[in-house]
């Protein structure tokens, strides 16, 4: 099989595709990283896994990819939470309508496949939230499917071999078609599992976006840019500013029961958060602190200044703490309120600002801090498949 680039300066001869495949592979097998997923031949782990590499960084998914699996050991187990659990258990992976979708097609595949996995990628599109990315992966990694998996990681790395910085447009349809034609033809028939590992792992960790690693990568003989390609410009990042209270009670109501007989009741510290509409298009269903009627918070009201990013936009966010009894005054009529307990606060559905903020005032733990919504990722997939 023979490529060419539009500016013909490559051509991808059998010769050459066998020894890149074969470059690829050996240097797959000695630096690949000992990832937990990667020990699994479950495919709904590796299902759980694509879908929280999605976005996410790599060490994130790690510390959360265990929990996750312990908590919903099965399809069918995960299949049966409330919605409102997987949402918690998820919580500090960000990009919460992942977990809605993974948990839908769980319990589809429940519903209409007697509980079992559907094998090919063209049967795994049709579940809910699976696009072409998360189906070549599964179909690939779990059943041994030649089918290329092309991300963000794996459009980078091919379209710097190929030296077509001048010929098609980043991020455009066209080099996704040219990218997942090259992939299929470079793909190792015997593993290719294995082959789209190896390829996303390379983007991953050697040609980085910035300051690629040419000197260790096994493309190096054979590539057309060897180092940065030229990039179209960002978008500008949006910039909100938005405003939120902090209202902790100490409750002796709760606590009385259980100080009774026992001296002074020490009452049981409780937050107040706010559902969001199960209708809102950005993370409906889940908890918040409420907002504040006003914008501008005084210095002197100022407990704390938060930035959080999500998609597009920069939120810069200003916390003050509100009382008990001002309340209605101070804050938006909004959704559904409750006074949570905060030991039961951080295994609430909250949004990562909540958390972020409960966090920092060392009103929950740290560990359950989310990660950042917006910056680029370990995997970086172009795909929609959040559907
Ligand atoms: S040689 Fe450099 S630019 Fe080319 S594929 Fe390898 S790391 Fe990327």
């Amino acid at each position: 099989m023979t490529y060419s680039n539009p500016m013909g300066r490559v051509e991808w001869e059998a010769e050459k595709i066998v020894r890149l495949r074969r470059m690829l592979m050996a240097w797959y097998e000695r630096s690949h990283r000992d990832l937990p997923w990667r020990k699994s031949s479950d495919p709904y782990a590796i299902w759980v896994s694509e879908v929280m590499l999605q976005q996410t960084r790599v060490a994130v998914v790690e510390e959360r990819f265990k929990a996750f699996l312990e908590r919903f050991p099965t399809l069918s187990s995960l299949a049966a939470a409330p919605e409102q659990e997987v949402l918690a258990v998820w919580s500090g992976l960000g990009y919460y309508r992942r977990a809605r979708m993974l948990h839908r097609a769980a319990q589809f595949v429940v519903a209409n496949c007697a509980g079992v996995l559907p094998q090919s990628s063209t049967e795994l599109r049709l579940l809910p939230g699976i696009g072409a990315y998360t189906a070549a992966a599964i179909a690939s990694i779990a059943f041994g499917e030649c089918v290329a998996v092309v991300d963000g990681n794996v459009e980078r790395v091919l379209y710097r071999v190929a030296g077509w910085e001048t010929g098609v447009r980043a991020g455009s349809a066209a080099l996704k078609r040219k990218v997942t034609e090259l992939a299929g033809g470079l793909m190792d028939r015997e593993r290719p599992g294995d082959f789209n590992q190896a390829l996303m792992e390379l983007g991953a960790t050697v040609c980085l976006p910035r300051n690629p690693l040419c000197l260790v990568c096994p493309f190096s003989p054979d590539c057309h840019t060897r180092g940065e390609h030229r990039r179209p410009p960002r978008p500008p990042m949006l910039s909100r500013e938005v405003a939120h209270a902090l209202a902790v009670r100490t409750n002796y109501t709760t606590a009385k029961g259980r100080g009774a007989g026992k001296g002074r009741a020490r009452g049981v510290r409780e937050v107040l958060l706010e559902q969001r509409p199960a209708s809102a298009t950005v993370m409906p269903s889940m908890w918040e602190l409420p907002q504040l009627r006003e914008t501008a918070v005084p210095d002197k009201q100022l407990l704390m200044a938060v930035r959080h990013a999500i998609m597009q936009v920069n939120y810069y966010v200003r916390i003050r703490t509100v009382a008990e009894d001002k309340v209605d005054v101070l804050t938006q009529a909004g959704g559904a309120r409750r006074w949570v307990p905060l030991r039961d606060a951080g295994a609430m559905a909250l949004t990562g600002l909540a958390r972020k903020v409960l966090t920092r005032a060392r009103l929950l733990p740290a560990e359950s801090l989310d990660p950042p919504e917006d910056v680029g990722t370990s995997a970086q997939k172009t795909e929609a498949d959040a559907g």
